[in-house]
C-alpha cells in the first residue's frame, strides 16, 4: 500500500505525449490547444466607430462650430468614405470604418438632427472620441492565445475572428472503459434480485466525455478465462484502458493477477486512502495505461478524479493551475490512518471563501449521496479531527 502523494508520484511519472491532430474550431472546446493563436491583421482591423452618430473633423468643432450639415453616411460593412467637406459631417455607425478626414464620433445622444443637418448639444467633445483605433488590441503577427491553453469559448470566439477554421490540439488517447462483475446487467434490463445495473461505466463515461474522450465501453464477468482473452485483445488496441471492479480481496477478484500474467507491469496497488485504496495501476509493455479502479462507485469516481483527470491534463500539456481550496463548515472526525475524500456540498461566503459541507453519505456504495455533494475535500492522514475553519485541497466534480 502506497500514500496518496506516492501515487501521484508515480501516475505522473508516466505522463505522456499523445502528439497533435487537427480539429474544426467549434469542436476544439476543452481542448488543449498546440499552437498559438496569432493575429492575421491588426484588432481591429481598422479604425471602428464604436457608437451611432456623426463623424466629423475635430478641428472644425475647435473652432467653435456646432452644427454640421450631413454628406452622407457611414456604414458598418461599406468601404472607406471620405469627408469631402471638413465644415461637413458623415453619420457614423457603430462597425463602420471611420471616414478619411474625420478624427472624432458624437454619438446621437448628444445631437438634434434635422434637415440634414446635426447640432451638437454639448461643449465636452474629445478629439479622437468614440473610436476603436486600428491595431490598439493587437497588431498583425501578435500573439493571442498560446500554445497549452485550455480553449473555451473565448478562444473559439478569437479563432473565428483570425480566420483559424482547424486549430491543432492535443490528441486524446484511445480509451476503454470496462466493467466488471456477474452481478451487473445493462440499464435497459430488469435486474434479477440478486443483480444491480451497471453505473460506473455510465459515470466514467460521462466524465470522460466532459474531457473530450469518446471512450468505448465493455463489459468482463468474473470469468478468468474470458477476462484474460478479452483483456489480451483489448490491451493490443487500446492507449489507456480503465476498468471497475476486480481488483480487491474477494474470491472472484482476478484483475491484478491476470493483468500481471498478460505482461501489464504494476506500478502500485492500494492506497492509503478512503474511498478508493483497491486501485491498481500498471502499464504494458507495448505502453499502454491500464487504470483498475475499484468497483464502488464513490471509489472509482473519486480516483477518477483525483488520479485520471490531472494525468490526463499533464499529458495533453496543460500548464498545472492553482487549485481551490475548501474551508471545512463543521469539525469532522474520521480515525483510520487514511486520506480520507470526504464528499463535501458547497458554499460561497461573501468575502470570498469557498465553505464546504460535510455530506457523508452512507460510504463508497452510497452513489445517491453522490447527488447531494459537489466535490471531495482531501483530508489529511496523521490526524483525526479536523475543525470548522480548518482549509483543506477541494476536488470537484460539478
Ligand atoms: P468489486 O470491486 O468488483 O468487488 O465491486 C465492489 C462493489 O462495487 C460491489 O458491490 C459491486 O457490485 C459494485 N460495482 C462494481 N462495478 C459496478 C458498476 N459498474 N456499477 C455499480 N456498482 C458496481
Ligand atoms: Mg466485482
Amino acid at each position: 500500500m502506497i500514500t496518496v502523494e506516492d501515487a501521484l508520484q508515480i501516475i505522473s511519472s508516466t505522463v505522456r505525449d499523445y502528439g497533435t491532430e487537427q480539429v474544426a474550431l467549434i469542436d476544439a472546446a476543452g481542448r488543449i490547444l498546440r499552437e498559438p493563436l496569432i493575429a492575421d491583421r491588426p484588432m481591429p482591423p481598422y479604425d471602428r466607430i464604436t457608437m451611432d452618430g456623426i463623424a466629423i473633423a475635430f478641428d472644425t468643432f475647435e473652432r467653435g462650430q456646432r452644427t454640421f450639415p450631413i454628406a452622407g453616411i457611414a456604414a458598418a460593412g461599406s468601404p472607406r468614405q471620405k469627408l469631402n467637406d471638413p465644415e461637413a459631417c458623415l453619420e457614423a455607425m457603430t462597425g463602420g470604418i471611420l471616414p478619411e478626414d474625420t478624427d472624432t464620433v458624437i454619438r446621437y445622444e448628444d445631437l438634434h438632427i434635422e434637415n440634414l443637418s446635426a447640432k451638437v448639444l454639448i461643449d465636452d467633445v474629445m478629439r479622437g472620441q468614440n473610436i476603436h483605433r486600428c491595431g490598439i488590441d493587437r497588431q498583425a503577427g501578435e500573439l493571442v492565445a498560446r500554445a497549452g491553453t485550455r480553449v473555451s469559448a473565448a478562444e473559439i470566439g478569437l479563432g473565428a475572428t483570425l480566420g483559424c477554421s482547424v486549430v491543432k490540439v492535443s490528441r486524446l488517447p484511445k480509451t476503454i472503459i470496462i466493467s466488471t462483475g456477474d452481478e451487473l446487467v445493462d440499464i435497459h434490463e430488469q435486474p434479477l434480485p440478486h443483480q444491480i445495473r451497471r453505473s460506473n461505466v455510465y459515470r466514467l463515461q460521462a466524465t470522460l466525455a466532459g474531457l473530450g474522450i469518446k471512450a468505448r465501453t465493455s463489459h468482463l464477468r468474473d470469468n478468468p478465462d474470458e477476462i484474460r482473452s478479452e483483456l489480451q485483445r483489448i490491451l493490443a488496441s487500446e492507449e489507456v484502458i480503465i476498468l471497475s471492479g476486480g481488483v480487491s480481496k474477494g474470491k472472484f477478484d482476478f484483475l491484478p493477477v491476470i493483468l500481471e500474467e498478460l505482461g501489464v507491469k504494476k506500478h502500485f496497488h492500494r492506497i492509503s486512502q478512503r474511498p478508493g485504496k483497491p486501485f491498481w495501476f500498471g502499464e504494458s509493455r507495448e505502453g499502454a495505461l491500464v487504470f483498475a479502479l475499484p468497483g464502488n462507485p464513490v471509489s472509482s469516481f473519486l480516483c477518477t478524479h483525483r488520479y485520471f483527470i490531472p494525468w490526463l491534463h499533464q499529458s495533453m500539456g496543460l500548464p498545472p493551475g492553482p487549485h481551490p481550496v475548501g474551508v471545512l463548515a463543521h469539525d469532522f472526525t474520521f480515525r483510520p490512518d487514511l486520506t480520507y475524500f470526504l464528499q463535501v456540498r458547497v458554499s460561497y461566503t461573501p468575502d470570498g471563501h469557498i465553505m464546504a459541507h460535510p455530506i457523508e453519505g452512507n460510504g463508497s456504495g452510497d452513489l445517491a449521496n453522490l447527488v447531494d455533494a459537489d466535490a471531495f475535500l482531501q483530508l489529511p492522514r496523521g490526524k483525526d479531527t479536523f475543525k470548522a475553519g480548518e482549509a483543506f485541497p477541494l476536488f470537484f466534480y460539478r
